[in-house]
């Protein structure tokens, strides 16, 4: 759309108030009122307990000395009830005002439950899977006495090479705010006082995800109006969910440290949005200013971090060690240093550590409960993508007798990248113990290459490690490691159908024998329950139902490649200009292997055209927060019931800035017994159908002109409709 007077609204830049962080005004101005400016510094500091490497090694005796003087605002990786209330006694009872401490860890996707990694999670496309995960990690923290989780990550990347992809939901920054915004309600509920509930913090405060080449940490330079419609959403969408805290990133935004963004921290986050949460550092990222190049010793890091917005450092000393010569000589202002430390305060307020600073110590969960553990097993099994199936060797049938090989077939590494203290702790189910299970008594399960032989069906159990995801585990080849294609290529040699099982924490490339597997189910890291998981769907009990939130290549050569890509002048398809990928190169399909949205099922669904009774509405109605409907009618065209995502993608075709072909709009995912049909409704507004301009101020335009919007089952869906907006 383009042309006419573009309508600026103000979508999606309302305050983002920090639930549960109001009503403690007065007591936060009163009680800094009696702070000495050491104590004001000891607030924005955070250290570390037990195994930090860092700057000032393991700082734990540090960490009490400082919380005695009432010199220390927060530590992390503290675990157990007992320790942190040890500490905490410190603090409350021993130092001279008596303010708790906050007690953060990263509980990503588990506490002692592990829940698949959140890569996986968003390949349910059912948000409640983050919900339920956090619910069920804030209880488990919570009683062990942490407070505070490092998590929703709510980076968006294109990169696949990245590690930490694992960590994230993947391309689509639709698809990741919906994510990041249930994960943070469940982790914090309602009410933050709640022994049940941690505070969230969503990370990387921005643009992580676009580091170069997918190299961890690395540079990131990006438009204003990228930033604003690719990087920026999935944030505000947890805030206004009401996450109480945001960390920032290792990476440069545009030549600038995020940690000395003020642009981002202060008149993004803090102004535009109102946030009135924390922002604290990531580890020791306040002290990395200097390798960037951007501060010139460790007074200026601490200046420039406190200034541009940082709240609470991680790890690094600079604030506490040079905060009151910065503040003597004027080179910080006092009123920056009070609101930062009246954010830290507003957080414990809201947790309610002034009445209870105390973990109760009869109370501690010290096992995953068996609920826990089957609604892990229920988000894993709804994780899951079934890339192939060929021939309906999927589902298993019942009594035939199936050989289970591969390095990840007895394999305990299915938890994924931080697995949290349960990680080590409770070993999960390996693929093999689910399918025994799954199998019965009576059907012959064998294990190893050598047990093929009589088997009617081989289960090929392949993947990437746990370590290969996750934090500085880029990789430059995304094949599956080692000799596993060559098992899979021996398998194939056998002439006994076969199924692979993908354990990993980002997409892959599958390579030649994708040609020869019959069917391919993509399991991730399914975390505790995962065996089970994996059983479950290879034997129907449960009916796949994933789709993929991130592209898979078909090279590494051709990454990037994400459905949400910009136009070219050339088009190769210009009837479906929805539709095409970026002019390619000679040697390799333009389309990636499998594309964002894709993922089968046991059954068979059809999606009808798109349908609006608004074909035209104006830019000002949307403007004023009128919205339109589109509705789309599935149905279960098989013979089992089953779960399919319908999507909805609009499409700008001309607008004041190149759109991106497609972008995520609206996603549902339905359960339909077999042969029924529903129709699912998208309520669109202006904020699905505008975007942000390269203004640096932020301006949301919504322009006039046609708008295209298509709907189905993957973001290669054809069927449209137009809607026009005057
Ligand atoms: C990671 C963060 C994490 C922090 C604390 C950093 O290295 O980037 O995501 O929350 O460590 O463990």
């Amino acid at each position: 759309m383009t042309g006419g007077a573009a309508a600026t609204a103000a979508v999606g830049t309302g305050p983002a108030s920090a639930s549960g962080h109001t009503g403690h005004e007065d007591e936060i101005r009163a009680l800094i009122g009696r702070m000495t400016v050491a104590e004001k510094l000891g607030q924005l500091q955070q250290l570390a307990w037990t195994g930090a490497t860092g700057p000032g090694g393991d700082q734990t005796a540090v960490a009490e000395a400082a919380a005695r003087k009432g010199e220390l605002g927060s530590v992390l990786n503290i675990i157990g009830a007992r320790h942190s209330n040890a500490l905490q006694r410190i603090a409350v009872e021993e130092s001279r005002l008596g303010i708790p401490l906050v007690f953060g860890l990263d509980v990503i996707h588990g506490f002692w439950t592990t829940f698949p990694i959140p890569l996986a999670q968003a390949a349910s496309f059912d948000p409640e899977t983050a919900r339920t995960d956090g619910e069920v990690s804030a209880k488990e923290a919570r009683s062990n006495g942490v407070h505070w989780t490092f998590s929703p990550m709510t980076d968006v990347t294109h990169e696949p090479r990245w590690g930490r992809i694992a960590e994230s939901s993947g391309e689509d920054p639709y698809l990741t705010a919906a994510f990041a915004a249930a994960k943070t309600r469940g982790y914090q509920g309602t009410d933050l006082t709640a022994q049940d509930r941690v505070a969230a913090c969503a990370k990387h405060f921005v643009a992580y995800g676009g580091a170069e080449g997918g190299r961890d940490y690395n540079t990131v330079d990006v438009s204003e109006s990228r930033l604003r419609n690719l990087y920026l959403p999935p944030f505000k969408a947890a805030l206004d969910a009401g996450c109480a805290t945001v960390m920032a990133s290792f990476n440069t935004i545009s030549g600038i440290p995020a940690h000395a963004n003020s642009h981002t921290l202060t008149e993004i986050l803090k102004e535009d949005w109102e946030f009135d949460g924390v922002v604290v550092s990531d580890w020791n990222g306040v002290g990395e200013l200097l390798p960037h190049g951007f501060a010139a010793d460790g007074a200026d890091a601490g200046r420039i971090a406190l200034t541009a917005g940082v709240d609470m450092e991680m790890v690094s000393t600079h604030l506490v060690d040079h905060g009151a010569r910065l503040l003597a000589s004027g080179r910080i202002r006092e009123d920056r240093l009070d609101d930062a430390v009246a954010r830290v305060l507003r957080l414990k307020f809201a947790l309610g550590l002034f009445e209870r600073p105390y973990a109760d110590e009869s109370a501690v969960i010290e096992v995953p409960t068996r609920e826990a553990r089957e609604a892990a097993r229920a988000v894993a099994a709804r994780s899951m993508v079934l890339l192939k199936n060929d021939g309906g060797v999927l589902p298993i049938a019942p009594g035939i007798s199936v050989a289970v090989v591969g390095p990840f077939a007895d394999s305990r590494d299915l938890q994924g990248t931080w697995a949290g203290p349960g990680g080590d702790k409770f070993p999960p189910v390996s693929v093999l113990a689910g399918v025994r299970e799954a199998a019965g008594r009576g059907a012959k399960v064998t294990y190893g290459v050598g047990a093929t032989k009589n088997a009617d069906l081989i289960v090929v159990v392949v993947g990437e490690g746990a370590r290969l995801s996750g934090e500085a585990a880029s990789r430059s080849d995304l094949t599956l490691p080692g000799d596993q294609e060559k098992l899979i290529a021996a398998v194939a040699a056998t002439g006994t159908p076969f199924v692979v099982v993908l354990l990993n924490g980002r997409p892959l490339t599958l390579g030649d024998w994708l040609g020869a597997a019959p069917a391919v189910l993509e399991a991730w890291h399914p975390g505790i329950e995962g065996g089970h998981a994996v059983a479950d769907v290879l034997y129907g009990k449960v009916n796949p139902g994933g789709k993929l939130p991130a592209s898979f290549p078909r090279n590494v050569g051709q990454l990037p490649v994400h459905y949400n890509h910009e136009n070219t002048g050339r088009p190769y398809d210009p009837e479906n200009p929805g539709n095409t990928y970026v002019t390619g190169y000679l040697d390799v399909d333009r389309t990636p292997q499998f594309p964002f949205g894709y993922g089968l099922s046991y059954t068979t669904f059809e999606t009808g055209d798109p349908k609006t009774a608004t074909p035209r509405i104006s830019a000002a109605d949307l403007r004023r927060g009128e919205t339109f409907d589109v509705e789309v009618e599935v149905r279960n065209t098989g013979e089992r019931d089953g779960d399919e995502v319908v999507q909805l993608y609009v499409h700008d075709p001309a607008a004041t800035l190149v759109q991106p072909v497609r972008r995520l709009r609206g996603f549902r995912r339905v359960t339909l017994p077999a042969g029924e049909r529903t129709t699912v409704r998208f309520t669109l507004s202006a904020q699905d159908v505008g975007f942000w301009t390269n203004a640096l101020d932020g301006r949301f335009v919504v322009e006039p002109g046609d708008l295209v919007l298509y709907a189905g089952t993957s973001s290669t869906a054809r069927k449209h409709c137009t809607v026009v907006v005057t």
